[in-house]
């Protein structure tokens, strides 16, 4: 069985997490590895329902989205998770209930971040009209220690997931040397590993 690991992104709003997220799902499933993607967005609608957005709230929020992670990551399952997750103490919490995890902060700064405005939530928040919006009026708390720091403010997409998948190969949770034949052909093996190798990661 492969070894199962959580990307585990932290970040403001409109940092990059989501879409850092899908590029790197592409490329670990080119990995011939089973990829979930534990959206922020989309558990908040279905695992986390009915969860608001006081300290004790956001923090069961993070603490049911580790439990699924821990699941998926003891059954080899490559886990990207993008929750937001702005407090020190619940990541910490996630890092001892997963094991196998990679904690990668999405830096971008505030005001680039509230420019981008993805999904118009920065304007309402600026007018007050949204309480409680991290990085306006809750507390962001940085990592002290992350496995990684990607800047998205000055690294395209391609180059953050780039480094991740570094980091993941440092870490041993990617093996270049390892054999894709259970997934894929030899002719699609020998073309993957033309790429990676082109790429500079074998
Ligand atoms: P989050 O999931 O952190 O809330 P999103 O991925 O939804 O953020 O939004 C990030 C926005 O910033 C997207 O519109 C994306 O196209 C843009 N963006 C610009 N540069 C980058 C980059 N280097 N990495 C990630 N996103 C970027």
């Amino acid at each position: 069985m492969n070894k199962g690991f959580t990307v585990w992104f932290t970040g403001l709003s409109g940092a990059g997490k989501t879409t850092i997220s899908h590029l790197l799902e592409k490329k670990l499933k080119e990995w011939g590895r089973n990829v979930e993607i534990l959206d922020g967005d989309v558990t908040r609608t279905n695992l986390c329902q009915g969860l608001g957005f006081s300290k004790h709230d956001r923090d069961t929020n993070i603490q049911r989205i580790a439990f699924v992670c821990k699941l998926l990551t003891r059954n080899g399952v490559a886990v990207i998770s993008t929750a937001i997750s702005p407090h020190r103490e619940a990541r910490d919490k996630a890092r001892k209930e997963i094991g196998n995890f990679v904690e990668v902060y999405v830096k971008c700064p505030l005001e680039v971040c509230a420019e981008r405005d993805v999904k118009g939530l920065y304007k309402k928040a600026m007018k007050g009209d949204i309480q409680g919006f991290v990085g306006i009026s809750d507390p962001y708390e940085e990592p002290l220690n992350p496995e990684l720091v990607v800047e998205t403010n000055s690294e395209t997409v391609e180059e953050s997931t780039k480094k991740i998948i570094k980091k993941l190969i440092e870490l041993n949770y990617l093996n270049p040397k390892g054999s894709f034949t259970h997934v894929y052909s030899p002719e699609e093996e020998a073309k993957i590993r033309e790429r990676l190798s082109r790429l500079g990661y074998i």
